[in-house]
């Protein structure tokens, strides 16, 4: 039994979902002749509608009365071209024009409303910015039926229980399980593929939520976990998890197989292909991943287990690289004598809510540097102000600053730290390319370095260590260091 998820790209257009039939098809015929048959299908939201439903309910409370009504219009082509070419005119297509014609007054009901309000809160923007998988989803799984899959829309509010964080809730898993189960396994003894909605679940007391942006991947998992899936597939639009981000770095390659730890330290470090939580419900179950590429389904993509093969002991496998970071520093010549100055920090850190990305600290103890979002930055450096204001009045500490426009560049492969020379061959990297290393750290795992760098030299930066350590090579033409 697999799960098979399906991104944005990989529902963009008409040639698309042909390719996701072709895919599924195939998968079907796969399964039947496995011990444990069935398909579960989670699909993405066409690609652009997610950012679209955003942006108008983010205008609509700015007082724009008209960009909701042109985006309905345009999501309602955009789907319906796909409708028209794929499923045959009949009630079949009319019971999905239905569906498409509700979901679409739905979200213009709910922008007037935004509108009146001239206010936007996370609760009423999971409401509009899940409305793109309640379209396409039901879309696939018509899509599906026309080519002769017994596939059936399900909506992951019925599934997917979640906290009340909106924008990006967390799974509450033996409730999400149970309902799972009951749902469906029945489904899948009588040989029918859900379609389920990704992105999307609902609270305890049923209100709309979404796990963030690029949650599809999540859904996924957590759908795969509470079923005991055999595997978990992430169809998207590259050849599996790469070197680096191939918008970045022309020359990736793409990696045979990753370690949970290993994927999960280049999500959480900005390689878009994966949300940063898919593997963790996977990791408890050890079921894999696999990520693979929609447009060349016969590529074996990406294996992602709990012990990857490791190429050599403390060989550099991937970098990623994340924006829009600030780093922090508190210094001082008098912090030295002046116990838990760490921990107030972070304390303080905590009270405001921001995530640390990354941590650096000299071994003088006369400074302490940290990476938060940028955007949490002027909270954080407020929020230290008030905590050390009598230190600061004695001088005890005399900075507390920001370095605003930075980046984190995460170079990953397990059991990588330690090694000796690493740092050294990234620092001669970055070095020749004239790129200043504003700070290093160790990172949060085995399997990660971090450096921070100047945002405007993120892809010089990401090239250079690229290329220092071959990653463009297949691995047994690699120089060993
Ligand atoms: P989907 O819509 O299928 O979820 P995403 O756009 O979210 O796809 O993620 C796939 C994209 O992630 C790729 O097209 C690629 O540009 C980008 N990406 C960034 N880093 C990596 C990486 N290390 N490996 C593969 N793709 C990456
Ligand atoms: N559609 C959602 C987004 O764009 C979720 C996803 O694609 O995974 O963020
Ligand atoms: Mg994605």
């Amino acid at each position: 039994m697999i799960v098979m998820k399906f991104g944005g790209t990989s529902v963009g257009n008409v040639e698309a979902f042909q390719q996701v039939s072709h895919v599924v098809i195939r998968a079907v015929e796969q399964q039947a002749e496995t011990e444990r048959p069935g398909v579960i299908v989670v699909t993405s939201a066409m690609s652009g509608v997610t950012n679209l439903l955003i942006e108008a309910a983010q205008r609509a409370a700015q007082g724009d009365q008209n960009y909701y009504d042109e985006v309905q219009d345009s999501l309602l082509l955009k789907h319906q071209v796909v409708a028209g070419r794929l499923i045959e005119e009949g009630q079949e297509r009319a019971a999905l024009s239905r569906i498409l014609d509700e979901r679409l007054h739905q979200f213009a009901r709910l922008c007037s409303s935004i509108n009146v309000l001239g206010e936007l809160t996370d609760r009423g923007l999971d409401v509009v910015s899940g409305l793109g998988e309640r379209m396409s989803a039901p879309l696939l799984a018509a899509v599906l039926r026309a080519a002769g899959v017994k596939a059936e829309f399900v909506d992951a509010g019925d599934l997917i229980v979640t906290d009340e964080v909106f924008g990006g809730a967390a799974p509450i898993m033996h409730a999400t399980e149970k309902r799972c189960r009951e749902k469906l396994l029945p489904m899948l003894e009588e040989g029918i593929v859900p379609v389920i909605t990704g992105f999307v679940g609902e609270t305890e007391s049923g209100i709309p939520s979404t796990l963030g942006r690029g949650g599809s991947d999540f859904s996924a998992a957590i759908i795969g976990a509470c079923v005991d899936a055999d595997e978990i597939q992430i169809w998207t639009d590259v050849n599996g998890v790469l070197t680096a981000d191939p918008r970045i770095v022309p020359d990736a390659r793409s990696l045979n197989e990753l370690s949970y730890e290993e994927v999960a330290e280049l999500a959480y470090y900005g390689a878009k292909v994966l949300h940063p939580k898919t593997a963790t419900p996977a990791v408890e179950k050890k079921i894999p991943l696999r990520v693979l590429n929609t447009f060349e389904p016969d590529y074996p993509g990406t294996r992602i287990v709990e012990q990857a093969q490791s190429l050599s002991s403390g060989t550099v496998k991937a970098i990623s690289g994340i924006r829009a970071m600030n780093m922090i520093t508190v210094a001082g010549r008098g912090m030295m004598g002046v116990p838990g100055i760490a921990a107030r920090t972070f304390g303080a850190v905590a009270r405001v809510d921001a995530n640390v990305l990354m941590i650096s600290q000299s071994s003088s103890e006369q400074s302490i540097c940290f990476v938060v979002p940028a955007d949490a930055a002027a909270m954080v450096v407020g929020e230290l102000q008030a905590e050390f204001e009598k230190e600061l009045a004695r001088h005890y500490i005399d900075n507390i600053s920001g370095h605003p426009d930075v980046v984190v560049i995460a170079v990953v492969g397990a059991g990588m730290r330690g090694t000796p020379g690493l740092a050294a061959g990234i620092f001669s990297a970055l070095g020749e390319a004239r790129i200043n290393v504003i700070a290093i750290s160790q990172g949060s795992s085995e399997a990660n370095v971090s450096l921070v760098v100047e945002e405007k030299q993120i892809t010089k930066a990401l090239q250079a260590i690229h290329r220092k350590f071959e990653l463009h090579k297949p691995t047994h033409e690699r120089v060993k260091g």
